[in-house]
């Protein structure tokens, strides 16, 4: 496979905060990969309920905190299609648009014990390579005891590397271990309502938007913030 492989780092982003990026860097570092896309969902399938802000505010948040980080950087492509943003749908769009490029689909452990849920969710590993980074404290042993219940359903057989699986095509399902970082968007966006700072939490250019866009995160993440 002498491909260039390029990381699809899916999320609601609703902000982007330092954990995405360390662990997009990580993964990235990790597989060697060629460069790394954040792709905003435009219209996210699981967080219905969610306060969201818009998504050209989303996107622009990605590209800030990215910065000039080299190999990095935002990919739009969910804003053109109507309905949910299904991850099969991105990923059979990029495959097909982009034939000379091998796609890795970055995903946490918490997404893929819930993949089952979601639409072809078992049959993305037929599409791209994943990469699994943990975050919730959940190991190796809870990677493969999924992977091993779904083996059938996903294609995936074991190899002689305890954190690799191969997939259908010879791409491959990876375990990365990343350091964790315990931020989460809800939380910064409880915070802000709370009044509290979100200082550390997302790059400096981030919260500088944020605080340029208070009128946007009161549409959008709900209850105002004292002030
Ligand atoms: P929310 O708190 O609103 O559920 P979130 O912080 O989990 O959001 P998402 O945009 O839903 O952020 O996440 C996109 C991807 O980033 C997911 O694969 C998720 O597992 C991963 N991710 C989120 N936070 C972290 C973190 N602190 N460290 C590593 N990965 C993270």
């Amino acid at each position: 496979m002498s491909h260039p492989v390029i990381g699809i780092f899916g999320g609601t982003f609703n902000p982007v905060h330092v954990g995405h990026v360390r662990a997009a860097i990580e993964v990235a570092e990790a597989l060697g990969l060629a460069a790394v896309e954040f792709v905003p969902a435009a219209r996210p399938p699981h967080k219905g309920g969610e306060p969201l802000l818009d998504f050209a505010l989303r996107l622009r948040l990605c590209r800030l905190a990215l910065g000039d980080l080299p190999g990095f950087s935002v990919n739009a492509m969910e804003a053109d299609r109507p309905g949910p943003s299904y991850t099969r749908d991105t990923l059979e769009t990029l495959g097909r648009q982009r034939p000379d490029e091998e796609f890795c689909f970055i995903l946490g452990m918490g997404d893929l014990l819930s993949l089952p849920t979601w639409k072809d969710g078992l049959n993305l590993g037929r599409l791209a390579h994943l990469a699994v980074h943990a975050r919730e404290g959940l190991g190796l042993p809870h990677f493969r005891a999924f992977v091993a219940e779904r083996a059938a359903a996903m294609g995936a057989v074991p190899t002689s590397e305890p954190a690799v699986w191969g997939l259908p095509g010879g791409r491959r399902l990876t375990y990365v271990p990343v350091s964790r970082l315990d931020v989460s968007s809800s939380d910064i966006r409880e915070r802000w309502r709370r009044g509290g700072r979100i200082h550390g939490l997302v790059s400096e250019a981030v919260r500088h938007e944020l605080d340029n866009h208070a009128a946007a995160l009161r549409a959008g993440w709900g209850r105002p913030a004292p002030a």
